[in-house]
């Protein structure tokens, strides 16, 4: 039931096409009681030997066409109802990507890359079995059974009927308890899956890390032993389906001694003919597919509902961030202001930042250094929208961040992350990734201000070569310098630059920050970085230090200050005068 209720959505919307499919069913498994009927009288009128040669010939006639008639109707079901299959698994895989879009970082850390695609791939398709498939064995257990049923009582004996179906309930009562269990086994078995999943994606993503510390042979003995759980529990579940069908074929074995022996006896008694007897009997081989159906109803429908439940538990999960009812329209992004703002990740024990405060102007460049770990990649990520924080911390243009629609901070931020993301697409399509109508000019001016022109020259397709995936073909300078031009093309008002030039040298370093500096002229931009030069230009710089503000100011009075800034201004002025 709760299966049907999950999907009320999609019957509601293809009940006509169900209708169709139930009715020619129906229709199919009323004119199949004709037959059966039309052997037995035959049968009764060669016994009394007054068959007719005309009779015959129509009987077989009858039975021809009926044969053909059925089999266009069967078609006209079947396709219609696994039509709702395909379309029931496509509008369920838009459904979660549509979903997954509008996640936060803290769902996809609770739910591994792995898990979600069983979700796409197996869960999808036993969802869509149960709602094709699974319909059919419904629908042919009960009209099947019904029909022949019916037939068997009114055309030849209650009393036989009654006989033959004692054995029924006992297969209702195991493949009940069978149902069950094969539920629980599939719900391990699809957690397996993922699992595999996941191996297989880091394995794959992590090929040169796993080559390079020689651990093929260890990864390999890793993954068979995932694969072989998965394995395991498959074989579990099938285990389980193997028991339905012999189960079926045991009772049906059990239903026919009891019409024949019976069903003999009632004809010695003069109360049915033979002819009767042979009908009841092809009646009785015609309630074993109902039977069969019956057990791969239930087998059907506990997996796809079990799957159901692993998908509405991720579609149901709500975004850890959602706008406020009214946001306030805010024209420009003028002023940033912080105000003491502590921050703790959703499953972090203690704050990464701590009572951090300033104040930056539209159009100035904060700089924010610290040693690794101090929180300084965090603070960008406050611009971000990422994780829910304490409300009145962060204002735009006066206005608490979070009173501000989602999409507006977007579209006025461009970030170029810490960990570059590449998408196995060209060049030109990596760059053009947040404004797809940009012309090729555009691109080439984006192109030249991240000083990577030179390198794309080089390649052997120019703008149209394909990075591969996440750019393995691309150096780390390269893949920098390829985030940087895509943030330079969007024009943002924000800019967050995350360490972004940690790895070209010093003097291209140099170049693109003056580029920047130019081109982003009266737009704010903040910038994280290990190389202190790199923020020397900033009108304002934060020194972190476990998260906290240990000292700030502009260059020069960090330097007059003395303190960490100043020593590590010195040491890497004096490593750089050894290197040249
Ligand atoms: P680096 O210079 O190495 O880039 P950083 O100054 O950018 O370091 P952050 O990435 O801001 O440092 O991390 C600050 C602290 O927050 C670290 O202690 C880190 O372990 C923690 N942290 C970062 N990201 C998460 C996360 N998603 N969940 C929990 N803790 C996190
Ligand atoms: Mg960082």
């Amino acid at each position: 039931m709760s299966f049907v209720l999950k999907l009320r959505w999609f019957f509601q919307e293809r009940w006509k096409f169900y209708a169709l499919a139930v009715s020619l069913m129906i229709g199919v498994n009323l004119l199949a009681t004709i037959p059966p009927k039309m052997i037995g009288n035959t049968i009764d009128h060669i016994q009394k030997g007054n068959l007719s040669a005309s009779q015959l010939h129509h009987t077989v006639l009858l039975l021809v066409l009926l044969a053909l008639l059925i089999y266009v109707m069967a078609y006209l079901w079947i396709t219609n109802l696994f039509g709702n299959s395909a379309l029931v698994e496509k509008l369920l895989r838009g459904r979660l990507l549509g979903h997954l879009t509008t996640m936060s970082p803290a769902f996809f850390q609770r739910n591994s890359t792995g898990q979600l695609m069983a979700l796409a791939t197996n869960d999808v398709l036993a969802i869509g079995q149960t709602s094709g498939y699974g319909v059919m064995t419904l629908v042919h257990t009960i009209v099947g059974a019904s029909v022949v049923i019916v037939t068997m009582v009114s055309l030849i004996s209650f009393k036989l009927m009654l006989a033959a179906l004692i054995p029924l309930p006992f297969l209702a009562l195991a493949i009940n308890i069978l149902g069950k269990k094969v539920r629980v086994r599939f719900l391990a078995a699809q957690a397996s899956f993922g699992a595999m999943n996941d191996h297989a994606l880091e394995s794959i993503s992590g090929i040169r890390v796993i080559r390079s510390y020689v651990q093929e042979a260890h990864d390999l003995k890793a993954f068979d032993k995932v694969t072989s759980d998965v394995m395991h529990k498959n074989r579990r579940v099938s285990m389980l389906n193997a028991l339905f069908q012999p189960l079926t074929s045991l009772i049906v074995g059990l239903s026919y001694s009891i019409g024949i022996g019976y069903g003999s006896y009632l004809v010695f008694q003069n109360e049915i003919t033979l002819g009767q007897l042979i009908s009841f009997n092809i009646y009785l081989g015609m309630l074993i597919w109902p039977m069969i159906s019956f057990g791969e109803f239930i087998n059907v429908l506990q997996r796809g509902s079990a799957s159901a439940d692993r998908l509405d538990k991720a579609l149901t999960q709500k975004p850890d961030l959602v706008d406020v009812d009214t946001p306030t329209t805010v024209a420009m992004p003028e002023r940033i202001e912080m105000k003491g703002l502590t921050f703790t990740y959703p499953i972090a024990n203690h704050p990464s930042l701590v009572d951090v405060s300033f104040q930056l102007e539209r159009g100035q460049t904060l700089g924010i250094v610290g040693r690794t770990g101090s929180g300084k990649s965090t603070l960008l990520k406050q611009f971000l929208r990422q994780y829910p924080i304490e409300s009145g911390k962060l204002f735009v243009s006066g206005v608490p961040i979070e009173h501000i629609a989602m999409d507006q901070m977007k579209a006025w931020v461009a970030y170029v992350p810490q960990e570059h993301l590449l998408l196995s697409k060209s060049i030109r399509d990596n760059i053009a990734l947040g404004k797809h109508t940009a012309s090729p000019e555009e691109i080439a001016h984006a192109v030249e201000m991240a000083s990577f022109a030179q390198d794309i020259a080089g390649m052997p397709d120019g703008l149209s070569t394909i990075v591969g995936e996440n750019g393995v073909m691309l150096s780390g300078g390269q893949k920098q310098r390829l985030a940087i031009a895509r943030a330079l093309l969007i024009d943002s008002e924000i800019l967050l630059l995350d360490d972004s030039l940690s790895a070209v040298d010093a003097r291209t370093e140099a170049r693109i920050l003056q580029h920047i500096r130019k081109e982003r002229a009266g737009r704010t931009t903040l910038i994280t970085t290990h190389r202190l030069s790199a923020v020397s230009h900033a009108n304002w710089i934060l020194v972190l230090d476990e998260g906290r503000v240990i000292e700030e100011g502009t260059h020069e009075e960090l330097m007059h200050f003395g303190g960490w800034y100043r020593e590590q201004w010195d040491r890497q002025q004096m490593e750089a005068s050894l290197e040249d």
